[in-house]
């Protein structure tokens, strides 16, 4: 008799996507991301992030975004490459204000 393994589906999440920190070496070796990531940057004097974007891996700034304390950046976000059609919520694993 054959067994079925049972698989466990990807979980949607409601609230959004969630994007890692990338290293200090990472931010120097690249200006993409495959899949997506984040880190702070001043820009203007005033602290934001960028973050990358988790479809097609290219960046862009956070300055027109809020970023809570729990890392939740609103409005949501879209990729400004074209012909890239991510736009979803997000939210940064570990960031501080
Ligand atoms: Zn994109």
């Amino acid at each position: 008799m054959i067994q079925l393994r049972k698989v466990k589906r990807p979980e949607s999440r409601a609230e959004g996507l969630i994007l890692g920190p990338i290293g200090d070496a990472e931010i120097l070796a690249t200006d993409e991301v495959p899949g997506g990531g984040w880190h702070h940057v001043i820009l203007d004097g005033k602290p934001t992030a960028v973050a990358y974007c988790p479809k097609c891996g290219k960046k862009g700034y956070l300055d027109e975004h809020t970023i809570a304390a729990d890392g939740t950046v609103s409005p949501s976000l879209v990729c400004p490459h074209q012909p890239c059609d991510f736009h979803d919520n997000v939210q940064l694993m570990g960031y501080e204000s």
